[in-house]
């Protein structure tokens, strides 16, 4: 075979290897030699319907149907957060435990904070991040109490020897279809945890925080196309989207970063214990493009790049992942 023929071959050969993962990925996941792992988005997780559902306030991941996934046998490090010291509330099921999970695996030291009555998820999420050869810091406690939250920071900083990555990501949300049966004792929790504990929480953490720290706060895609049961919730949403946005022209000149995650419909305990109406749930992220809910460990990989140094240049940003809705 002459040098022009042998190369011509394998230009055939090369063409063969770039089409052939993207023709394959349309009906199924592709890994073949040295080709990237392809995942369609689609059938990557399970589908609507889901089973209906309930668990009393605040629910546990551990008993959810299916389970969600975290990012618990998936989520692989590189040592971006290497060193780092991290503190997230909400941290031992959904949003916040994927978080964890992989700042843990990236090499951060990880304090969680979450309700007494979630201690079970929290376990398994301090046995992960040791086993990620990091250290956690389990402090359990009701941020909705202005002197836990000072409480939390003073811990988190005496336990990991300082912060630097502050993930304010404790949410309450209670679905009501009028506005006429939510009471105020439902709206004062909504806005506690979700407006007054973020800011207590900064204020007690800004002190410890040096350059180069990020604070991210997990709002929603409720912010921007509220639905109508999530009166109170929605709104308490766009107040952490005002959050970011204010703080981090606040905090730029000190050098410290502040985004925002806006999630869409995931498949999380918050969903079951109240937020979300049984009918809404069992088609729950159904409407979406992407045609299913969204699991934590799909969010994880935003909660690394906005905390890492290589993000440097972002701030007050809101990164959306919503299947195809929403809007940031
Ligand atoms: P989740 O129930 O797994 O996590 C919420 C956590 O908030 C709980 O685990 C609990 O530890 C904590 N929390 C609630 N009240 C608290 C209190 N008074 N004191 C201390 N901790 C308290 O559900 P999730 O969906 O992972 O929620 C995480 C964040 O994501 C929330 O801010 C929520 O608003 C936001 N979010 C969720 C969705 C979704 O579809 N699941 C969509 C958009 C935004
Ligand atoms: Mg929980």
């Amino acid at each position: 075979m002459s040098r022009r023929q042998a190369l011509k071959g394998l230009g055939t050969t090369v063409a063969t290897l770039v089409v052939a993962p993207s023709i394959a990925a349309e009906t199924k996941n592709v890994s073949e030699g040295n080709n990237p792992v392809l995942e369609n988005p689609l059938d990557k997780y399970p589908k609507p319907p889901y089973p209906k559902q309930k668990q009393p306030h605040p629910g546990l991941a551990s008993k959810m149907d299916p389970l969600p996934d975290h990012g618990e046998k998936t989520y692989k490090g590189s040592g971006r957060l290497l060193g780092r010291k991290a503190l997230i509330t909400g941290g031992d099921s959904g949003i916040g435990r994927a978080a964890a999970i992989a700042y843990a695996r990236e090499g951060a030291d990880v304090a969680i904070n979450y309700l007494p009555a979630e201690e079970e998820d929290a376990k398994e999420v301090v046995a992960l991040i040791k086993e990620a050869g990091r250290k956690a810091v389990a402090i359990p406690g009701d941020i909705t109490d202005k002197d836990f939250c000072v409480t939390l920071i003073e811990k988190t900083v005496s336990e990991l020897g300082g912060l630097d990555l502050l993930v304010n990501n404790a949410g309450y949300q209670k679905s009501n279809l009028s506005i006429l049966d939510i009471h105020d004792d439902t709206f004062d929790a909504t806005i506690k945890t979700n407006i007054y504990a973020p800011f207590w929480i900064t204020k007690a953490a800004l002190p410890h925080l040096p350059a180069g720290a990020s604070i991210i706060a997990t709002t929603s895609v409720q912010a921007y196309d509220p639905s109508e049961n999530l009166f109170d919730y929605a709104q308490t949403k766009a107040a952490n989207v005002a959050y970011v946005k204010s703080l981090a022209k606040q905090l730029g000149p000190k050098g410290i970063r502040v985004n925002g995650v806006a999630p869409g419909p995931v498949w999380t305990a918050l969903q079951v214990c109240g937020g979300q109406e049984q009918d809404k749930l069992e088609n729950f992220g159904g409407d979406s493009p992407l045609q299913r809910a969204g699991q934590p460990a799909e969010l994880a990989s935003i909660f690394v790049q906005l905390a890492d140094n290589g993000a440097s240049f972002s701030t007050g940003q809101i990164y959306g992942a919503a299947g195809g809705g929403g809007h940031p």
